[in-house]
């Protein structure tokens, strides 16, 4: 156990960091040994690029990177200066800062001195636009194709006309990576890694939902720093091993009565992004406020349990597009309240990201709404992902002290 106020170690991140620090040692050997590497979306078709034995990059894991390590500032103006406006995604332009700068957070991670360089691009535009645009400078620097998903947006319901238009897309991509690779999709490679994502997600399920139990023995900043291999490593096995330790951990901690959060009181939702730079001192503030914030709609973003090992391509579809992000405001108020009501939640705060429209749901009346049909009271946040400009400490720290004391009386 620790003081209240400290963040209580998981055993099982010295395996994930040995295990992140191999997967970008292999990205940077892929090369010299004869391996091509294909860049993808966080959300986008990594099974189909490692079953064509792709080494797959996320552009958005190494951006996440740039802000925990407090660089965004620093190369945000750089990718202004070229055109690309403060105003849109700061994953992009913290990226695309660095790559004009040679420099790159995998250095002081991982000790690996590069990113490697594209043989394809890869996106799906099921989360935003931004990352089509994202790769689309890279596709011009690296002059390697860009291939991709561009998914139907703000679906309510998702119905069979959205899933047979993203299941051809997903074919014409497949023919289009044929045609890049000279060789013929094998169905097997494909079907194997479709099973190893579902098998890894369902996994990255049952460790969230563990934080249903009170006291929970995770917080949402766990999740921000445990969730790497279901970005990063779908479609291989080694999340799916991965996942099965760190599963085994949390039902030790509930069995021990071990709460992330020492003495919890409150239970908090976090929708949004979350704030990269940040994450270590607001997780020590909610743990000297003995309040957890034991859910997130960011984590559970990447749970794809439609995914069928035997209906690779058309389960792809459907799980890639019910994403969360991709859905219509009806839709999204009823998933945040389930959620709410899941994991018994006092109080949700909502990060409105100032770069990231598409991932910010304070917008359109969402918190009124919810407290007044829920009864379940919000709190906004002003900041943003990787831009720690637009973020104000002491007035951010004063709001959370004030809505947990508001729940104290309540
Ligand atoms: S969803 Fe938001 S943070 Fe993610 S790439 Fe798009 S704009 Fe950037």
């Amino acid at each position: 156990m620790t003081e209240t106020g400290q963040r209580k170690e998981i055993r099982a991140a010295a395996e994930l960091k040995q295990l992140l620090t191999d997967y970008y040692h292999e990205l940077d050997k892929a090369h010299s040994e004869g391996q091509k590497v294909a860049w993808c979306t966080s959300v986008g078709p990594a099974e189909v690029l490692r079953a064509f034995g792709f080494k797959v990059y996320f552009p958005e894991n190494h951006a996440a990177m740039i802000g925990v390590q407090r660089a965004g500032e620093k190369f945000i103006p750089v990718a202004n200066a070229i055109g690309y406006s403060p105003e849109i995604c700061s994953y992009l332009t913290s990226d695309i800062g660095a790559y004009i700068q040679h420099w790159t957070p995998l250095e002081k991670a991982y000790g690996v001195k590069s990113i490697p360089k594209p043989d394809v691009l890869a996106y799906n535009t099921n989360q935003c636009r931004d990352v089509k645009e994202w790769f689309s400078f890279y596709s011009r620097e690296y002059k390697v194709p860009l291939v991709g998903i561009d998914s139907p947006k703000y679906i309510g319901e998702v119905e069979d006309m959205h899933v047979d238009d993203v299941t051809a897309q997903f074919e014409r991509l497949i023919r289009q990576l044929e045609g890049i690779t000279k060789r013929k999709l094998d169905e097997d490679q494909l079907k194997g890694t479709v099973g190893l994502s579902l098998e890894a997600t369902n996994l990255w399920k049952e460790i969230l939902e563990t934080a249903a139990h009170a006291p929970s023995p995770l917080t949402f900043f766990d999740g921000t720093v445990h969730m790497a291999p279901i970005v990063v490593l779908r479609g291989d096995r080694r999340a799916v091993d991965y996942y099965q330790v760190l599963l085994r951990e949390m039902k030790e901690r509930i069995a021990a009565g071990v709460a992330a959060v020492d003495g919890e009181r409150y239970r908090i939702y976090w929708e949004g992004m979350p704030i990269w730079g940040k994450l270590r001192a607001l997780s020590e503030q909610f743990a000297e406020l003995r309040t957890c914030v034991v859910a997130s709609t960011y984590c559970n973003s990447w749970i794809f349990d439609d995914m069928r090992e035997s209906d690779p391509v058309r389960s792809m579809a459907l799980a890639y597009t019910k994403l969360f992000i991709n859905r219509s405001e009806p839709a999204k108020e009823q998933y945040i309240a389930e959620m709410a009501k899941r994991f018994k939640v006092d109080g949700i705060i909502f990060h409105d990201s100032k770069t990231c429209p598409h991932n910010s749901n304070a917008r359109y009346g969402m918190p009124s709404r919810i407290k007044e049909r829920y009864g379940i009271p919000g709190l906004i946040i002003d900041a943003d992902l990787n831009d720690l400009r637009l973020y104000s400490e002491e007035q951010t720290k004063t709001n959370i002290e004030a809505f947990v004391e508001q729940m104290e009386v309540a």
